[in-house]
């Protein structure tokens, strides 16, 4: 019988060897774990959790097949026998759960962070400081069979299948693509030659490991970058695909050294889509749809239109392991959705940490976090309803401990109530959503407007696990932040200056926005503060593609969706600047991932950034300032403004630590509370749901 809220997504699918429950694939995503100590266990452990979550089907993170198509020379390579009982620790966990994984197959090409790099020609990634060397005739050969060698391993190590990438700038991609492919031999030039070392690598792979071997082709059908291939070829390529045995057509959108955002929180829900539908179109083996699909009804809608097969959802699965089956039990409330903030996945591989996510800490993490309930559940008290506390309530409910989140403002969510408003980032209201709906779920009691003194606790203490009396064994902090009062601002307050305004108050609503505007301080909340400035309230660019797409200069009838076609960026409704006092360039410190992103916005919107700045004075005709600009004498300058907005960072809400210890109140800090610089979401989560999990033990052991 057909799912009731789903029917098309829970629909099964046969494709080639096999049937799939579902339409859902978690698709790949490289964490860090292939390389860390006991990366089999951990790997084991990470993908047995969504597997035991009811997803379809798993690609792994990409594996290299030999030493110069490694992502950076310690990454994962898959090549010899010794390796197939590690990758079989795997496949059994995922097996185990009835779920079935296929191996993803990726050389990095001219990506490759080595010296040792290679590529169809010498030329240079402009996002890689090396240059590959081209690869000769047997150089191709070799690759193929590499290929060929690892797909082999994957199949001995019971893995159902290959995903053979394609797409994304990467080596294959790189022959496909006019673009990186000046060869003169029988693999460059004409479009037959440049799909050559494709076609051999899956005919090989088919004949290598059989029908009943599941092979997936990553496919580009949006290229994103000047030099790509024509739509035509692409038809072309997924038909020659097909007629080599590939089962499933994945998509791949844009290369990655593409100037136009895929996967950041500013992009549409489902925005590429259309690149699927035209491929499915096309073919006859089942294509899937990627990007941007965080919720069960942009799934169902996606394949329900018939705009894919199936669709495959990779941060999702971060986020939340359990997304397939809390679907398929009507519960989307209760998925913890990715926000696509990048944060502690992508920025993490960038900084060549584990990935992890932030809305969920235990993702790639899973051997380190207990999941046994309270043996003695105690009732607690918090303080603050910000991402750290709720974390901590929700954890610590699920255990079985009583609690009670005091919240001073009418609404929950902390830094998520503000950063929610901010364009292009409206996926926040799915974590406030999310918990709201697990704080009801686990009984925590929620009591806003209810700013509580440390005299109210100190009256209700009770010992660790007592649930027959009213009261609290502890209290955790979690008040979270205030914005730093710069003198600027003080002055402004005193003298009754509404000008000044700190920019909590501004996103909140407090106050309206002033035509002309400074904002002082360009970390990542002074650039929020500039795009909730600078853009019209309709949130339509991040909310609507074909706005995003005409924003971007992308046009599916244009080769590789860019060639000839003009950006239309939206000019600011106001006349911004944007200060700080450091003389570096604005933004450099944002997310790796996302910072360029908004640094171009702003700069198309003619945001004036200015660095090297010192704040002088607001007086009646605007903000005077002096400029630093590496030279020994500062210029006095003047800024026509009727409005600045402090940005200048945040100090903690922990006053009322001391007070609680003074009078002998068991307390916990965690979150902007504990500490304020740098302030993280990230940590901020992480150190609620760690409390959560050792509270019992810390009140057991009296540490506090
Ligand atoms: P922040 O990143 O620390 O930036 C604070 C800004 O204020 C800096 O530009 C700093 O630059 C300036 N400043 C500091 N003290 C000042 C003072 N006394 N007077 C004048 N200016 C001063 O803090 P934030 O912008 O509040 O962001 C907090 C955290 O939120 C970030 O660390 C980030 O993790 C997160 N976040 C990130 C994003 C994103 O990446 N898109 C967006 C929102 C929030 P100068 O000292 O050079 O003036
Ligand atoms: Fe999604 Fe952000 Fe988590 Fe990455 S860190 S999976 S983008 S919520």
């Amino acid at each position: 019988m057909a799912h009731q809220l789903y029917p098309s997504l829970f629909a099964p699918l046969n494709v080639g060897p096999f049937t799939l429950p579902n339409r859902v694939i978690m698709g790949s995503m490289h964490t860090g774990l292939e390389e860390a100590k006991d990366s089999h266990a951990k790997l084991a452990a990470y993908f047995g959790e969504r597997a035991k979550g009811g997803v379809g089907l798993i690609i792994t993170g990409g594996v290299a097949p030999n030493f110069s198509g490694r992502v950076s020379p310690f990454s994962g390579q898959f090549s010899w026998p010794w390796q197939v009982k590690g990758h079989a620790v795997v496949t059994e966990a995922v097996h185990a759960y009835g779920g079935r994984i296929v191996l993803q197959i990726l050389h990095a090409g001219r990506y490759a962070y080595s010296p040792f790099c290679v590529a169809p020609s010498r030329l240079k990634a402009p996002i890689n400081r090396f240059t590959p060397f081209a690869l000769g005739r047997f150089g191709v050969a070799k690759t193929v069979r590499d290929f060929i060698n690892t797909a082999k391993l994957a199949r001995r190590a019971g893995y159902d299948g290959v995903e053979v990438m394609g797409s994304e700038g990467y080596l294959i991609h790189e022959f496909t693509a006019p673009r990186t492919n000046l060869r003169k031999d029988n693999y460059g030039g004409s479009f037959i030659n440049r799909i050559r070392l494709a076609l051999e690598i899956v005919t090989g792979i088919r004949r290598a490991c059989g029908r009943d071997f599941l092979i997936i082709f990553r496919i580009s059908v949006l290229d994103l970058v000047e030099g790509g291939m024509s739509w035509d070829e692409t038809v072309q390529f997924a038909r020659a695909l097909e007629r080599a045995g590939v089962n499933i057509l994945n998509s791949g959108i844009g290369w990655h050294e593409a100037r136009i955002p895929t996967i950041a929180t500013m992009v549409p829900r489902a925005a590429f889509v259309e690149g699927s539908r035209r491929l499915k179109e096309q073919v006859k083996v089942p294509v899937v749809a990627v990007n941007r699909i965080n919720m069960p009804e942009v799934a169902e809608e996606v394949i329900a239109r018939g705009d894919a097969d199936l669709v495959s959802l990779a941060r999702p699965f971060l986020a939340d392991p359990e997304w397939t089956r809390k679907s398929w039990l009507g519960k989307r409330d209760e998925i913890n959705t990715c926000i696509a903030c990048n944060q502690a996945c992508l920025d993490h591989i960038f900084e060549r940490k584990i990935a992890s996510c932030l809305v969920n800490p235990r993702a790639a993490h899973e051997t380190t976090f207990q999941e046994a309930p309270a043996k003695k559940p105690s009732q607690i008290a918090v303080i603050g309803s910000g991402p750290a506390g709720l974390s901590f309530a929700i954890e610590a409910a699920k255990r079985g401990h009583r609690v009670t989140v005091f919240e001073g403002r009418s609404e929950i969510g902390g830094q998520f109530a503000l950063a929610r408003r901010i364009p292009g980032k409206e996926e926040f209201r799915e974590t406030i959503r999310y918990f709201e709906t697990m704080m009801k779920k686990y009984g925590v009691r929620l009591e806003l407007n209810s700013k509580m003194d440390a005299a109210y606790f100190a009256s209700r203490k009770i010992p660790a696990g007592d649930l027959s009396s009213s009261g609290f064994a502890a209290v955790v902090l979690a008040a979270g932040v205030r914005p730093r009062e710069i003198p600027l601002l003080e002055t402004a307050r005193v003298r009754g200056d509404s000008r000044v305004v700190a920019y909590d108050e501004l996103i909140r609503g407090t106050v309206k926005a002033g035509n002309r505007v400074a904002i002082i301080g360009a970390g990542g909340i002074g650039f929020d503060v500039g795009s909730f400035l600078a853009s019209p309230d309709d949130h339509a660019l991040s909310l609507n593609p074909a706005t995003f797409f005409r924003h971007w200069g992308i046009r599916w009838d244009a080769k590789g969706g860019v060639e000839g076609v003009k950006p239309a960026p939206l000019a600011s409704v106001r006349k911004i600047y944007l200060l700080q006092r450091k003389n570096e360039k604005l933004g450099m410190r944002l997310g790796k991932t996302t910072g360029w992103i908004h640094r171009k916005e702003l700069a198309d919107q003619s945001v004036e950034m200015i660095a090297g700045v010192q704040y002088r004075e607001m007086d009646a005709t605007g903000l005077w300032i002096e400029r630093h600009s590496g030279t020994p004498k500062a210029e006095r300058d003047h800024l026509d403004v009727d409005q600045v907005v402090v940005c200048a960072g945040q100090e903690s809400e922990n006053g009322l630590l001391p007070e609680l210890g003074a009078l002998g109140v068991r307390a916990f800090i965690i979150g902007g509370a504990k500490q304020a610089g740098e302030l993280d979401a990230k940590r901020a989560i992480e150190q609620g749901v760690r409390l959560g999990e050792q509270i019992e033990m810390l009140l057991e052991s009296g540490t506090a």
